[in-house]
């Protein structure tokens, strides 16, 4: 099975459309949550995934723009991008956020948004917590978005220890290993690279793939300005941070 693995869309309709007509055919599309939040187009990204995805996991975001969780944690713009999405929300978009999980296992895989022991706001963004991630699941693999980094790390059996991948180009191979390893974000990155981010997971090779794609980020900009969403959540986008 050749596997689009996505997350973190964030609203960005634009940023989606150019990752899938990327990424060409695939067998299964997983979203591993935050479907909406930041972004102009929080209707048109339920719709989309809803339709598509044979996976979607709820996210921190889809959870606070329907009132799931209280938005206290949430910086200042995140949570009036949480407001205004919650009143652009169809009852169609609500109830289908509502209707999802923030954790599955399939097909050997656990899919969590933030980490499986705390799936709405743990961040796995190193080893340590990559260990602690592998050490409270049954499957060999896990898969985790939230971080809004491409990032894959990997326990080689008969080791302990979990290592940060980094120079490695190409597919990485999941076998004779365990992994965790986050797609990064499809519409907000913050690696500093502005272009859309995705992984294509191959079950039959066991292989992971990071990818990286350019997008029409001034479209979506224009949207948000027209939307009125805050300046620096529009900024950002330039600059992927
Ligand atoms: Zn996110």
């Amino acid at each position: 099975m050749r596997c689009l693995v996505i997350s973190d869309i964030h609203s960005n309709f634009a940023a989606l459309m150019t990752i899938v007509e990327d990424a060409g055919s695939v067998d299964a599309i997983w979203c591993l949550g935050d479907v909406v939040g930041y972004g102009p187009k929080p209707n048109e990204c339920v719709e989309w995934v809803k339709e598509h995805c044979d996976i979607c996991l709820a996210g921190n975001h889809d959870a606070g723009a329907t009132n799931q969780i209280d938005l206290a944690p949430f910086n200042t713009y995140a949570a009036m991008a949480a407001v205004w999405t919650e009143r652009q929300l169809s009852s169609l978009s609500k109830e289908y956020l509502l209707s999802l999980s923030s954790m599955v296992v399939q097909d050997g895989f656990t899919l969590a948004h933030g980490s499986p022991t705390s799936p709405h706001w743990r961040y796995v963004q190193f080893p340590d917590v990559a260990l602690e991630v592998l050490e409270s699941i049954d499957t060999e693999h896990c898969l985790v978005g939230h971080t809004h980094f491409a990032r894959v790390f990997r326990q080689n059996n008969n080791e302990s220890s979990v290592h940060w991948i980094q120079d490695e180009t190409g597919p990485i191979s999941l076998k004779d290993c365990r992994i965790v390893a986050n797609p990064g974000s499809v519409g907000q990155p913050r690696d500093g690279d502005p272009r859309a981010a995705y992984a294509i997971l191959d079950t039959d090779n066991m292989t992971w793939e990071q990818r990286r794609v350019a997008y029409p980020v001034e479209e979506t900009q224009q949207q948000m300005l027209d939307a009125e969403l805050p300046t620096r959540l529009i900024a950002r986008l330039s600059y992927g941070w």
